[in-house]
């Protein structure tokens, strides 16, 4: 397995066999595996973009992005009712409450949602009142939360760890999988390299989405907004990203006129930007058939 002749992950095909196209000679060099949420699917069709707010922090917060994300066409709501923060004196999210208020923007919205869960404990809690349920960068590598959200019977999303390899986050994949849940979608967040925290928060591994795809039939979409913590970055980061072949997108979106958000503000887009992303993204050809240049 290389991409043009140069690079292998020669042992992927021990580390990620449910997963690696080497191992599972009928998805063959180009075949993705077609991952449903609601009537939602990634890796197939047109790109998937996934908005809503960093967090859930109030009802009527929540309520005015989602009614964006619906009027921008977006297909699925984000948003985090429990919370990974650098600091524990930072807003930590809404939990129950959270997850109630997503439960009432999906009725409303009709769009499907995803939000994180960071604790074995609370899978099916998450599990309860999401559609999908987020790992997040900082809990790629927390293996009994990824058996635990295997056996949850819903999709997956699971974010890069922010330094991890692609052989790292294809294991991580592989330990939900082994729990016999194949519906996993792959999110790059951008990744802790040298130049990280310069000009941007992370720096966005665009090459990764090219990779994963000669890899592994699953899916994989692309969050530019984690990945350079710029708003003004986040439009022409999300065009390069379906250049680069991602199926999807997930965007952090705000409402400016109800304050600013207590979290990720400077990365958040308005609702016109939200707009142009999703046009750019749905007037698009169906996805690029499958993984190129692989041999
Ligand atoms: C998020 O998407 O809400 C998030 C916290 O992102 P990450 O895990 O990539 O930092
Ligand atoms: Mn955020």
């Amino acid at each position: 397995m290389k991409i043009a002749g140069q690079f292998t992950l020669d042992d992927l095909p021990d580390v990620a066999p449910l997963l690696c196209r080497r191992s599972n000679p009928p998805y063959g060099a180009t075949r993705t595996w077609v991952v449903e949420v609601g009537s939602v699917r990634f890796g197939e069709g047109l790109p998937v973009v996934i908005a809503g707010p960093c967090a859930v922090e109030t009802h009527h917060q929540t309520l005015a992005v989602a009614r964006a994300v619906k009027r921008a066409g977006g297909d699925m709501l984000r948003g985090g009712a429990y919370k990974p923060r650098t600091s524990p004196h930072d807003f930590q999210g809404s939990g129950l409450e959270g997850l109630r208020v997503l439960r009432g923007a999906r009725q409303e919205t009709g769009l499907p949602v995803v939000t994180e869960v960071m604790d074995a404990r609370r899978v099916e809690q998450v599990a309860e009142y999401a559609d999908m349920l987020q790992i997040g960068s900082r809990n790629m590598q927390n293996y009994p939360l990824l058996a635990e959200v295997g056996r949850a019977g819903r999709p997956v999303l699971l974010k890069r760890g922010m330094a991890a390899s692609l052989g790292e986050w294809l294991g991580a994949a592989e330990y939900i999988a082994q729990q016999g849940n194949l519906d996993i979608v792959l999110c790059e967040r951008g990744i802790k390299a040298f130049a990280a925290g310069e000009y941007s928060r992370f720096i966005l591994d665009l090459n990764v989405v090219f990779a994963v795809r000669a890899y592994t039939f699953l899916p994989v979409i692309v969050d530019p907004s984690h990945a350079t913590g710029v708003a003004a970055m986040v439009e022409p980061a999300s065009r390069a990203a379906l250049e680069m072949g991602s199926h999807g997108l997930m965007i952090e979106v705000a409402d400016f006129s109800l304050g600013r958000p207590q979290c990720d503000a400077e990365q958040a887009v308005d609702a016109e930007t939200l707009d142009r992303i999703v046009k750019f993204a749905h007037h698009r050809q169906q996805c690029p058939s499958g993984a190129p240049a692989v041999v």
